[in-house]
């Protein structure tokens, strides 16, 4: 979500009223140079500045510039607001004064939401909701891994969802439905403009119909004219029923096109409803297909044992192991078919894998997240058989090495922001992956990664934080962290190093780590002090968080909930960097 980059700045008010600015400066005293922060009403995502100077009281609007810099008129850009404070606290540059004195917030005093926070906040959750019929943790995996793209759709398609909004209609039937039934001050609708594609705002005041022409700029921004600009229909309206703005008065009732509502929003019945139609494949969110929420009916599927007939197997081998094969395959369930990977046990070592596979089975039974790869249950027919949910474009490794060309930097990072997604449930449910490499990456699209094979995983004791093994064994040496090989100690942290090697592979597109070197030599070099390269495509911050999950003592080691903050916050960078780009070249003259 884009949080408010002023939220840790302690004189820092959020959406409060010019008045109460002034209440809180006069309590603080009224010394020169005293001020404090709030956020802007008028201009999405910008600021104001209150300051005192000589008994007097002087706000100064901050803007939010299309590149996403801030500045106050006439002054210079600054990146964000605290860097912007820090500036004018050492030169007033237009200002009455330097800024001498933050007011600072009482602990009983906590950042006012502004009234967008909230609406945008529930308007995803309840888009989500309704496109993709997700809910509870499934709901809220996916709005964390795709919060950047998902406010870009909100922001294209969700008025349609609105009941205001009235579609393709003309100005006379616009005047026909809200002259149908009662007509206070206020009542409103929007509609498509036939011929231009630009919205119009018909409404009703004094019994007469009003129209007015909703303006679009270059970066697709929404204002009405001399307004404020909205970067979404929807708040737009929001903000009309709030301020009139030009209008002869601000917005009141719905006239509703009979569709569901904001206020009565439809039960999901089927997926994808509401005139979303998935976007090609390349492009698609992980939402878009059925393995985001795999459950049609929650009591259906997640049966342990599945009918050898409820099962359709195919020749098509996706791959082997020393178990035996996986098989691509068909799952019928009471509500539809599933296409599956089938785990098929050979036969002539069953005894020693069988229990090998139960125990794994066992572990992915536990374990119920969209960027895990879930078992849909075991059959034990011609042979032990364990059935997952399939991931058909393949093996991390493989998929980037042979589409170099088409997968973005962009691309990857949002995969790797995904597994450590899943890293972070594994870790709060407290399992150890104990492989966790770009082999067993497995993806569904893409733009969709799943960690699977958890064959050497192991469930903690609640009061335990590792797990240690009797003896070493067949194991991935270069994906493993010191103290797993030196003193056979497994745990989430140990699982971080995994992933900093995971991600070498993924940015170095399905590079070989430590290529010529032998499992034991990559100990000593390690030992050493040395690391792999920083891969030649990696960006330094994506190096910098591999550094940290290589740290070799592993209390000093970041976790997973560390870890995915930093994926978090540099995807979400890489989103609103693109966005930027995209408003500044919309916005340059075309020549
Ligand atoms: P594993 O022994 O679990 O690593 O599986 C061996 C290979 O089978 C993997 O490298 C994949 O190519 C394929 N495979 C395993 N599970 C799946 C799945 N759920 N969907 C698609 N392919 C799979």
């Amino acid at each position: 979500m884009s949080t408010d980059p002023a939220i840790e700045l302690p004189f820092y008010y959020g959406s409060i009223s010019r008045s109460d600015a002034e209440q809180h400066l006069k309590l603080a005293g009224m010394d020169d140079g005293l001020f404090l922060l709030r956020q802007c009403l008028r201009s999405l995502g910008g600021y104001v500045l209150s300051v005192v100077w000589n008994l007097e009281f002087h706000h100064y609007p901050i803007e939010k510039q299309l590149n996403g810099t801030y500045c106050i008129a006439g002054g210079k850009p600054h990146c964000g607001p605290a860097e912007l404070c820090e500036f004018y606290s050492k030169d007033p540059d237009g200002l009455v004064c330097v800024l001498r004195k933050p007011c600072l917030r009482s602990p009983d005093t906590p950042i006012k939401p502004g009234v967008f926070d909230n609406l945008r906040e529930n308007m995803l959750r309840e888009y989500v909701k309704q496109t993709w019929n997700l809910e509870g943790e499934a709901m809220e995996q996916a709005i964390i891994s795709q919060a950047p793209q998902l406010e870009k759709l909100i922001a294209t398609t969700a008025h349609e969802k609105m009941g205001w909004y009235h579609g393709k209609i003309n100005r006379q039937e616009g005047e026909r439905r809200l002259y149908s039934g009662v007509q206070p001050d206020g009542k409103f609708l929007i509609r498509d403009k036939e011929v231009s594609g630009t919205f119009a705002l018909s409404m009703m005041y004094g019994k007469t119909v009003y129209h007015y022409q909703i303006l679009q700029d270059k970066s697709g921004k929404y204002f009405m004219p001399e307004g404020t600009k909205f970067d979404t229909i929807w708040q737009l309206v929001e903000y009309l029923r709030m301020k009139a703005d030009g209008l002869v008065t601000v917005l009141g009732e719905a006239c509703l096109n009979g569709k569901p509502d904001e206020k009565k929003p439809a039960p999901p019945a089927t997926r994808r409803q509401n005139g979303y139609s998935p976007p090609p494949k390349a492009l698609a969110l992980p939402m878009d297909c059925d393995g985001f929420n795999p459950y049609h009916n929650p009591n259906e599927v997640r049966k342990f044992n599945i009918k050898r007939s409820q099962l359709l197997i195919d020749e098509v081998e996706l791959g082997s192991g020393n178990f035996g094969c996986v098989k691509k395959g068909v799952f019928k369930t009471e509500s539809g078919q599933v296409d599956v990977a089938i785990k098929v046990l050979k036969s002539e070592n069953e005894n020693l894998v069988k229990e090998e596979m139960m125990r794994e089975a066992e572990i992915m039974h536990q374990l119920d997240n969209p960027y895990i790869v879930r078992m849909l249950g075991l059959c034990n027919a011609e042979s032990l058989m364990l059935v997952m949910e399939m991931a058909s474009a393949g093996p991390l490794h493989k998929f980037l090495s042979t589409n170099k060309n088409t997968v973005t930097v962009e691309n990857i990072v949002e995969l790797m922001h995904q597994v450590s997604l899943g890293m972070k449930y594994l870790e709060e449910k407290n399992f150890v992956h104990r492989d966790l490499a770009a082999r067993n990456v497995l993806l569904v699209s893409q733009k969709f990664a799943k960690i699977s094979d958890f064959g050497l995983s192991k469930a903690l004791g609640a009061d335990d934080n590792y797990y240690k093994a009797r003896s070493s064994g067949k194991w991935p040496l270069k994906w493993y962290a010191p103290e797993c090989i030196k003193f056979y100690k497994f745990s989430s942290k140990s699982d971080v190093w995994s992933f900093g090697v995971t991600m070498w592979e993924a940015f170095s597109y399905g590079g070989k780590p430590y290529k010529k070197m032998k499992g034991t030599d990559v100990t000593r070099y390690i030992d050493e002090g040395n690391r792999l390269e920083c891969p030649p495509a990696c960006p330094e911050k994506m190096y910098t968080l591999m550094m940290e999950c290589w740290t070799y003592k592993y209390e000093d080691r970041p976790d997973f909930k560390k870890v995915e903050e930093s994926m978090r916050s540099y995807h979400y960078s890489l989103s609103n960097k693109a966005k930027a780009e995209e408003a500044a070249a919309a916005a340059k003259p075309v020549k």
